[in-house]
């Protein structure tokens, strides 16, 4: 296949050639989905090593389309990792699904506008039906509330505290206050700043023992800027932190939200999606009393990237924060009741990201979901069962939403933190360079720790174990090593 014919100057393919080259396409993608559990979910590579194999000058003149296909199927797609992938443990993976994948290539594929009514009807609509699936879900007024689909968790964030600093306080932002714990996602931080927010705005709340907000201390801080005539405005409440799954007390901060008439987010991007299982909406108990409440399809909704999104109790607030009336939009003003979403967030070109929820949900049921959630909250719970029973294991924080903390500190040794932090930094940077596992640290408590995020439902126990046995051969190498020396 090669477009080098005069059709070029056109950006087109013919009939056959389209057909070939979509069809090869597929093909890749489907042998992805069926084969990437034999493959290894780590890519290591250095600058230099990209570098010699990707960088080149602009192509001027057109290449063989199959070639340039060829080239990125093996030389790029490999070097990312998997993290789709069972064994993809850190970070928040990516588990996907393929009814998603191809309903981003339907809306990219007839390139939807998703930005106003006028210029997608339908999309607009199914923005809105699955808009009021998730406000139904988390329990928000389907008719008054509302929200948006936007590109990921922080993108929702800042949506957020950009309406909560025009409800809250209009023009004059120079006196508010805004407060978070030190657990709370870093976005919520990047997004205070990108809003012109100075540092001295900002307080970071001490978690406790367990990892949750200091209630005391939220409301001593709270208190005490007041009495400084300062303007608390909105509180950030982590719903599952993406490094323990712990979620804040969301009743007692809603009430103290409602007596100081503030602002009350929640940052579920990662564990909102538990509401949908019943070991897991028990510890959301309060979701509902946020005034806006960002989730990430594209983590625990098993979305392909790209899909955030943002809650509101009332919809108006998202038009009158972000409705700008510029004369070249005016013809497709139309009315209130068919929302053109450029007026609710940030982006005015969009894509079609309701597609790939709508068509999922409605490929596979809710009840799927709601199946799979439940396997990963009990997969978390039977690794924390296996380790507790392990002399060579130590929990560090439960599984929580399906995420947990543990380091290797076999019994019967007498190790110092500074030796433990080492062994476990060791056992991470060993299995990644073994490329089979992605199994990163994080620090808890001033420990090194290593972290799994068990939201993928393609993930078994005994990939679990198996990752376990294989750190456990790195951790005896490190303990040798250390009562040797
Ligand atoms: C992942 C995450 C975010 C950021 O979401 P992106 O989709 O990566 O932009 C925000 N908050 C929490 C709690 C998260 O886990």
């Amino acid at each position: 296949m090669s477009t080098k014919n005069n059709t070029s100057h056109t950006l087109t393919l013919s009939k056959e050639e389209m057909q070939q080259y979509g069809y090869k396409i597929i093909d890749h993608i489907v042998d992805h989905f069926e084969n990437q559990n034999s493959k290894k979910p780590v890519a290591l590579a250095t600058r230099e090593e990209m570098d010699s194999l990707l960088t080149e000058s602009i192509p001027n003149q057109p290449s063989s389309a199959s070639e340039v296909l060829d080239f990125v199927m093996n030389q790029v797609i490999p070097n990312s990792n998997i993290v789709s992938h069972p064994k993809s443990y850190s970070f928040v993976p990516g588990p996907s699904n393929y009814v998603s994948v191809m309903a981003d290539t339907i809306a990219t594929g007839f390139n939807i506008f998703s930005g106003g009514w006028a210029a997608s009807p339908a999309a607009a609509e199914l923005e809105i039906v699955t808009m009021n699936w998730l406000l139904e879900i988390f329990g928000f007024p389907t008719k008054k509330g509302g929200g948006i689909f936007t590109s990921g968790g922080s993108m929702a964030n800042l949506t957020a505290l950009v309406t909560a600093r025009r409800i809250k306080c209009g023009d004059d932002f120079s006196k508010a206050t805004i407060y978070l714990s030190d657990q709370a996602h870093s976005s919520n931080i990047k997004a205070i700043k990108v809003i012109g927010f100075k540092k001295e705005q900002i307080r970071i709340i001490p978690t406790d023992m367990e990892f949750k907000i200091s209630l005391n201390k939220l409301k001593n801080i709270i208190a005490k800027d007041r009495l400084e005539g300062l303007q608390p405005f909105c509180i950030i409440a982590s719903a599952g932190t993406t490094n323990t799954g712990t979620v804040d007390p969301l009743n007692e901060i809603a009430d103290i939200c409602e007596n100081e008439n503030m602002w009350f987010h929640i940052d579920g991007a990662y564990g909102g999606a538990a509401i949908l299982a019943e070991n897991g909406q028990h510890l959301l108990k309060g979701i509902e009393r946020a005034d806006s409440l960002t989730v990430d399809p594209h983590k625990w909704f098993y979305q392909p990237y790209e899909i955030g999104c943002l809650l509101v109790k009332n919809h108006s607030w998202l038009s009158s924060t972000f409705s700008e009336k510029p004369e070249y939009l005016r013809d497709i003003e139309g009315n209130e009741s068919e929302i053109n979403f450029y007026d609710h967030g940030i982006q005015l070109t969009r894509r079609f990201r309701a597609l790939k929820f709508y068509m999922s949900l409605k490929t596979f049921g809710l009840a799927s979901f709601k199946k799979a959630i439940t396997y990963n909250i009990n997969l978390a719970e039977q690794t924390e069962a296996l380790l507790r029973k392990s002399v060579l294991w130590e929990i560090t924080s439960p599984a929580t939403l399906a995420i947990i903390n543990f380091r290797y500190h076999p019994i019967g040794h007498n190790l110092s933190e500074e030796e433990l932090d080492q062994i476990n930094q060791n056992i991470s940077k060993k299995i990644t360079q073994s490329k089979e596992a992605l199994l990163v640290t994080t620090v808890l408590q001033g420990q090194v720790v290593l972290r799994m995020c068990l939201i993928n439902p393609r993930t078994t126990i005994e990939d679990i174990k198996n990752t376990l046995e294989q750190c456990e051969i790195y951790g005896q190498e490190q303990l040798l090593e250390i009562t040797n020396t």
